[in-house]
């Protein structure tokens, strides 16, 4: 007897978010110049697969991997469908909730959630931190990769959208880093060691943070040089700002801010932020201020929520929250 024909309904539905699985690899290919160039000779010396495996089952939130195996980055639906919607609530808080009202002399120093827009953004933001327990749809109402959000001229979810797909492919560049560096001939032995109950020395510990930072250097560079003119070096800077404030909001409890093999995920934000020349004050101060923005919701996503009083710069304001974060890290009884 013949196996039934799987039924359509046992096919994961698409998430919205699969509308823009064709930007993010035309990004990965086609970042710079010599991005495809060297793509195509990693697949001649057999150090990456031709293709990204993008995983449409509908688990909880996994973020890309590289599968030394077969060469190939993975990248989970559910983990783009969350990275998009943290990109619209961050860019969306902080230019509706606080630069607009900066500008316009109605800022009282708290964000007013009451606004329909900011509402909008947060209800998206809390549904996007739900995945990382389980799946679930994405809510019909809120926005999404094809529902336009058009605030006073602003088109957030077209912005978004770019934001969303650099973001994406910096973190397709980061992995794929760690297969073109055969990391993983360093990364494998020490991991195997630690499945058979050894202890890692401070040692390897220190070399796989190295590898992690030198990872994260190659995707900056693969979407961004000094010399980039202003508007690629915002859009493309505040990408990778956002890519690293996704990981920092994917932790799924505050004790798991402390980690052993990779560099802590504040001081990654942190970190790349000055790489990317920000602004004291100016257009790229936005690096500053959406980091502390997704600072401060990861604290209040896990109850830990902070008065920083006013700051004059928005470097400061990072820098208060990075040190309620070593607060945190350092305190015995984390949840
Ligand atoms: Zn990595």
């Amino acid at each position: 007897m013949r196996a039934p024909r799987p039924k359509l309904a046992d096919t994961p539905a698409e998430t919205p978010v699969r509308l823009l699985a064709p930007n993010v690899l035309v990004r990965f290919q086609h970042a710079r110049e010599h991005t495809l160039a060297r793509h195509e000779r990693s697949i001649l010396a057999g150090k990456v697969s031709q293709a990204i495996r993008w995983d449409t089952s509908r688990e909880a939130l996994k973020s890309p991997s590289a599968d030394p195996s077969t060469g190939q980055v993975v990248v989970s639906e559910v983990f783009m469908a969350y990275l998009w919607a943290v990109a619209y609530a961050l860019l969306v808080i902080d230019q509706e909730g606080y630069r607009r009202p900066l500008i316009t002399g109605r800022y009282a120093g708290e964000i007013d959630f009451t606004e329909p827009v900011l509402a909008e953004a947060r209800d998206l933001f809390f549904w996007a931190m739900g995945l990382r327990r389980a799946f679930s749809d994405w809510p019909a109402h809120l926005p999404a990769p094809g529902r336009a959000r058009v605030v006073e001229g602003v088109d957030y979810t077209g912005v978004t959208n770019g934001l969303f797909t650099d973001a994406a492919a910096y973190l397709l560049f980061h992995e794929y880093a760690h297969l073109v560096h055969d990391h993983w001939n360093v990364v494998g032995p020490i991991r195997a060691k630690r499945a058979h109950g050894a202890r890692i020395t401070g040692e390897e510990r220190e070399i796989l943070k190295q590898l992690e930072t030198e990872a994260d250097v190659d995707a900056r560079e693969a979407l961004l040089v000094s010399e980039d003119p202003d508007g690629v070096q915002l859009s493309r800077g505040l990408a990778i700002v956002i890519a690293h404030a996704a990981a920092l909001l994917a932790v799924a409890r505050p004790s798991g801010l402390r980690q052993d093999e990779h560099p802590d995920v504040d001081s990654r934000l942190v970190n790349a932020i000055y790489a990317l020349t920000p602004d004291e004050v100016g257009q790229r101060d936005v690096f500053w201020t959406v980091a502390s923005l997704a600072c401060d919701l990861f604290l209040q996503a896990n109850g830990l929520g902070m008065q920083t009083g006013p700051a004059e710069t928005g470097e400061e304001l990072l820098r208060r929250y990075l040190a309620e974060f070593d607060r945190v890290k350092s305190s015995k009884v984390l949840p």
